[in-house]
């Protein structure tokens, strides 16, 4: 494996040398072919086993442990950093680097009072889930590998230790860029701001102002980001800013779960006390976490500090339009509307506001919608418990669609390309989870088959696409930390 490390040419201040701590029995029980075809790696299975174990590192590469800082459900934390993550180096491909992240891999200098190992459980959760995300064309890090460790480590309870490599196309967080502001090392925070355009918008370097166009093109990523969340239910559950990538991609799969019962106001992790980042509220905290990144970059912005507070403002504001338009556009797309019509918008929130009291599931509702539009009302009528109110609705849409004198098959196609039917719904993931644990890896593997073709229905799996029985549901999720 052929690894390089340009994040090291930062000063050392950015980073910890580390090598991860080698496992006493390492199996792999997932390895990501495709993904490694797509980066070009080429190696066996006892080699992916070795490197990813941690018991090996690649020959040429040092192998590093991030500093960052973050904002932790809204209070600053002066130093968080990779206390149980080791970044074995870089892979480039077609001009663009990514990182390969090894995380559970023992001890750095930023672990405080914890092992630096990471739980089994959240290692498929993050690779079933992260996967998922990919295959619903969602801006995500990636899983390259998991292993089981042949270790224990003590949470709540015992539980099997495991390592996931992560592919990322980098790991700067907002929180990288706080951890320098914070102590006023402003050489610091410029060298990070370009690294950072170099890295992921080197476009920006033939534009004016560099620092201010750098909060834009994060402002821009996360819009789209943030929008794509939301038109699958994706709650994400830690948006702390140390969790929040500047290169647009979802970080950090904790006590992230998608949604099956809309309802905005949903929360599933447990350590969410107060709701901050429940469904509903995901675009306003992405505002406050870009508000965090432009305190960091305003001093940039402008050498006056009233024009930079405008500047930096703008982008803020513009981020809220846009985002909320960008929900508008693919949720409208989703009933085969257009997020640019006021009378579409009123027909989608029409069908939201009924959806909440009608416990309506925010999958199968879209997804059968398509099927309505073939004359098949019943699957789609039967995730309403209101019919009445329902069927009023879906005649007002079936009328609207009418208008547009689409060709209905095209359409339900087109829908049916953005609708998933299949998602990594909780208690499937969990199912898996306590499979693996009992040495049984098979619906782990199912579900990760399925989930390559989210959109894609197969009638094989069709206990994959129903909501969970009451006795099913889980309510709370957990870091697993
Ligand atoms: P996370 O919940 O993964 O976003 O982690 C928040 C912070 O806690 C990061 O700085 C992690 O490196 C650190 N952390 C989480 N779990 C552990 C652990 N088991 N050992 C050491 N540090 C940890
Ligand atoms: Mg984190």
């Amino acid at each position: 494996m052929k690894l390089s490390n340009s994040y090291i040419g930062l000063p050392e201040d950015f980073y910890q040398v580390i090598n991860p701590l080698p496992v006493k029995s390492p199996k792999l029980i997932a390895f990501n072919e495709d993904l490694a075809k797509d980066l070009s790696l080429t190696m066996d299975l006892d080699e992916a086993l070795k490197y990813f174990s941690g018991n090996s590192v690649p020959e040429n590469t040092t192998p590093i442990a991030l500093n960052y800082a973050g904002h932790q459900f809204g209070n600053f934390v002066h130093e968080l950093g990779d206390g149980r993550a080791t970044l074995l180096g870089e892979i480039e491909v077609d001009k663009e680097r990514f990182d390969v992240q090894l995380k559970g891999s023992g001890p750095t200098k930023f672990s405080r009072q914890g092992d630096g190992r990471s739980a089994l459980g959240p290692v498929i959760r993050e690779y079933i889930i992260s996967e998922a995300m990919h295959h619903l064309n969602i801006p995500t890090t990636r899983a390259l590998a998991a292993v089981s460790t042949g270790e224990h480590v003590f949470r709540e309870q015992i539980e099997p230790g495991g390592i996931l490599t992560r592919i990322a196309k980098s790991h700067i967080r907002v929180g990288t860029f706080e951890y320098f502001a914070s102590r006023q090392q402003w050489e610091n925070v410029k060298l990070l701001a370009d690294y950072t355009i170099q890295r992921h918008f080197p476009e920006i370097r033939e534009l004016d102002n560099h620092y201010l166009e750098l909060l834009k093109a994060v402002s821009n990523g996360q819009s789209k980001l943030i929008a794509k969340w939301m038109s699958v239910g994706f709650i994400h559950g830690v948006m702390n800013t140390d969790n929040f990538t500047i290169s647009g991609e979802t970080l950090d799969y904790g006590p992230c779960a998608f949604m099956d019962e809309y309802d905005p106001a949903t929360v599933y992790s447990s350590i969410d006390h107060g709701g901050r980042y429940a469904f509903g509220n995901q675009p306003s905290i992405a505002a406050w976490n870009l508000a965090s990144l432009a305190g960091c970059l305003i001093s940039f912005i402008d050498n006056d500090s009233k024009k930079a507070n405008e500047l930096a403002t703008k982008v803020l504001d513009d981020f809220s339009i846009n985002t909320n338009q960008e929900i508008l556009n693919v949720m409208c797309q989703k009933i085969g509307l257009d997020g640019n019509s006021d009378q579409h918008q009123t027909i989608l929130k029409d069908l939201l506001k009924i959806m909440i009291p009608n416990q309506a599931d925010y999958i199968l509702s879209f997804r059968y919608l398509g099927q309505a539009l073939l004359d098949k009302d019943s699957l789609f009528l039967d995730q309403f418990k209101e019919k009445e109110k329902i069927k009023e609705w879906l005649s007002n849409w079936k009328l609207t669609v009418k208008e547009l004198d689409l060709d209905a098959e095209e359409l339900v196609k087109k829908m049916d390309s953005i609708n998933p039917i299949y998602i990594p719904r909780n208690h499937n993931v969990d199912n898996a989870i306590k499979a693996a644990y009992e040495d049984n890896l098979e619906p782990m593997h199912e579900l990760l088959e399925v989930l390559k073709n989210p959109f894609k229905e197969n009638k094989k799996y069709s206990h994959l696409t129903v909501p969970p029985k009451e006795e099913e549901k889980i309510l709370q999720t957990f870091c697993g930390t």
